[in-house]
Formats: C-alpha cells, structure tokens, sequence
C-alpha cells in the first residue's frame, strides 16, 4: 500500500470510531472502543502496549517500541477524544475528497493520532537503540486525564504532541487560571434600603476592575510568541427574586496565562482589585502555559527535521504543558485543516503525510521521493539521534 492510501485508510477507520468525550456530551462513547482498536493495531504492528485507565472507560493507550539500549527515548502524543458532532450530517461518516479527509476528529486530532501510528510501525525495522514511545490519550477535550496519568507512568527524554498546528512548529502555549469572586450583601425587603446591601451591585466595582486589569495587562511587557495575559468574566450568578436585596453574587472570572503568571499571582490581582469590599476570591482550576526555548536541542531538532518551519506559540492550552511540566521537554507539530469543534471539520491528507514523513519519520518513502527521512538516515542511533538529529544522552 502507499503511503498515501495507508494513511487515509487509518484515518478514516480511527474517524469512523466514535470517541466524543462524554463529560462534554453525555451520549459520547469515551475511549474505549478506539483504545482497543489503537492497542490491538500497535501490538500487531509489534509494539508493547498497556493500558492507563485512572478513571473507568477512559483508557489511554501507552505503546512502547523498545530501542536495543543506550539511545534516547522520544514519545509521540495525540489525543484520541474528540468534541461532540454539533450540526454535522454524518460525523462518524469520513468522506475524502480533493485531497481532504472530512468527519469529527478528522483535523482534531484522528490524523495525527494515524501519522505517530505508522510512524513507529515503520520505525521497527530501523533498529533504534532508544524507546519510541506512542501516546494515544484520553480526555484532552476537557480534563487531560489521559496525559496527566501517561506521565505518571511513562518517561522520555524529549516528546511531540501532535496537535494540528499547520504544519507551524509550536514552541509555546498560554496558560489559564479559573477563579471565583464571591460578594456577600444582606438579604432585606426591597423597600428596606436601611437594612439591605445589594450584593450584585457591589459586584458590579469589582467587574470595572476586571476591565481595568485586562487593558493593563495588555499593555504590559509582551512575551515574543504568546503576547500578554488577559482576564474576562465567563459566568455571574446572584440573587433570588426581585423586590428582594441579594445577600450573595458569584462571578467566575478566566486569566489567561504567560510565563511567570501563576493561580497564586493571579489571585493576588484580584484580592488587590477587591481591596476592602466585602467579597472573597479563590482559585478553582489552574493550568500552567509551556514553553521551550527555541534554541533547545529538540526545537532545532524538529525544525530542521520539518525543514524549518514558521515558529508560533497559541493562545489555547494543550497538553504540551503537562509533559513540560513531568520534566519531558515537548513541543509540538501537526497537519493543516480547518473546523476543529466546527461543523465542518477536515484535514489536508499532504500535510499528514509531510508530518509523518518528515517529523516523525518514515523509510519507505524516502527513495521515491528523493526525500531524507531523518529516521531513514543510516546513522541514527536512537528515535531523536536518527530522528532528530540529537545526541543520545
Ligand atoms: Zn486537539
């Protein structure tokens, strides 16, 4: 089969498995039925696979190409959930046309999931002396369950998660703080403007100092790849009934993050912006942003490997922070294609193609295509020696 017609068939089988996050929709199917399929194609394609099942039907799927000793270890991340099928016609449905392959999942992220596949059953014949490690995760689309336990388990000297990033290649992304700010008023008669305090309006100074500390923090110092950090309110609640002064009001306010911004940092920003008012703040979720310098090994490594692509970092978070975070210096570096979460979702098949060719490797090609696959090169000695031109450590 060519690489071509490979490629598409495992897309299309891996769109064709229903795997909407269920804590997004409740009617998804989680993980487990393209975790099997996944586990039972990498075994096949002689890997060793194990499941990590922290939370019952969302397994994510560790398959692990042992290297004959002494090289570096380099894992592959792609994530196996996807969002619900919002509008789409038929979503589980994969439909190729003009070069596309369209379906839920398709760009976010089924076909980078295919690309790590084939690359490490390609990889198996080149005598790696490190471990290629293939991370097919859970939950991305919500919790980040699947990574969060992978790295529990698993180690590498360098990963790559594979989101699609336009063939671009991700150095950096935003972090993002949740927090709470609570105003307590008293609950009174709504003719009784001698007892009552109106928690709502009081509420109402703090959120013009929201505004105030977003145009601030947009004007301060700027990160070269990822800008500044903003704040805004996503939910406000208070109150019981009109004629009726409300006794509490809560907003929940999102930071998004840079370097150096933290849930501790963040809070204190809001405690000052509260001063003495009568209200309190906590944080309630914090992901923390990711970064690897551009001059680090593994981000010339993949820039030269991807013939050197336009260096970018995103404003979203994505699970390159986690694999940072467990000391796994990661970037990433994916397709192009468009309408992740959208009703019309596809990824460009060339970009898929160019991605397991060049970044993460692949031998058959090579030859026809007058193409150095840097996996190909004759004198790696590891997945990131051979692959990515690193020295084994
Ligand atoms: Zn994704």
């Amino acid at each position: 089969m060519t690489v071509h017609a490979d490629l598409e068939k495992l897309i299309c089988e891996l769109v064709a498995i229903e795997s909407v996050n269920p804590d997004l929709v409740a009617s998804g199917s989680g993980e487990s039925r393209i975790a099997a399929f996944v586990a039972g194609w990498l075994e096949a394609a002689g890997l060793s696979v194990s499941f990590v099942e922290p939370v019952a039907g969302r397994p994510s799927v560790v398959g692990v190409l042992r290297g004959s000793g002494g090289g570096s270890s380099l894992m592959l991340n792609a994530h196996m959930d996807t969002v619900g099928a919002g509008a789409m016609t038929a979503p589980f449905a994969p439909v190729v046309s003009d070069g596309r392959i369209y379906g839920r999942g398709a760009y976010d992220m089924k076909a980078s999931l295919a690309a790590c596949m084939i690359t490490a059953r390609e990889a198996r014949r080149l005598g790696l002396r490190g471990d290629l490690i293939v991370n097919a995760v859970a939950d991305e689309e919500v919790a980040s369950i699947g990574t969060s336990a992978v790295v529990e388990r698993f180690r590498a000297d360098y990963a790559i998660v594979t989101e699609p990033t336009e063939l671009r290649l991700c150095l950096a992304h935003k972090g993002f703080v949740w927090l709470e700010v609570e105003t307590t008023g008293v609950a009174a008669h709504g003719s009784r403007s001698d007892l009552g305090v109106d928690a709502i309006a009081h509420m109402g100074s703090i959120l013009t100092g929201v505004l105030e500390l977003n145009r601030r923090l947009h004007e301060s110092p700027r990160h070269a790849l990822l800008g500044t950090g903003s704040i805004h309110a996503s939910l406000i609640e208070g109150g019981q009934e009109m004629s009726t002064y409300p006794a509490r009001c809560v907003a929940k306010l999102e930071r998004r993050t840079v370097q150096g911004e933290d849930g501790a940092s963040t809070l204190r920003e809001i405690e000052e912006l509260i001063g003495s008012a009568e209200a309190t703040a906590r944080v309630t979720l914090e992901r923390a942003p990711s970064e690897v310098p551009a001059d680090h090994g593994l981000s010339l490594a993949v820039a030269e490997a991807a013939q050197n692509p336009v260096i970018i970092g995103v404003a979203y978070w994505m699970d390159m922070a986690l694999l940072n975070g467990a000391r796994i210096p990661t970037v990433s570096y994916g397709p192009a294609g468009e309408g992740a979460h959208a009703d019309v979702e596809w990824v460009d098949l060339a970009s898929v193609e160019k991605c397991e060719r060049s970044t993460y490797g692949r031998r058959s090609s090579c030859a026809t295509e007058g193409f150095t696959s840097p996996l190909a090169r004759a004198d790696f000695t590891s997945p990131l020696a051979g692959a990515l031109y690193l020295p084994a450590r």
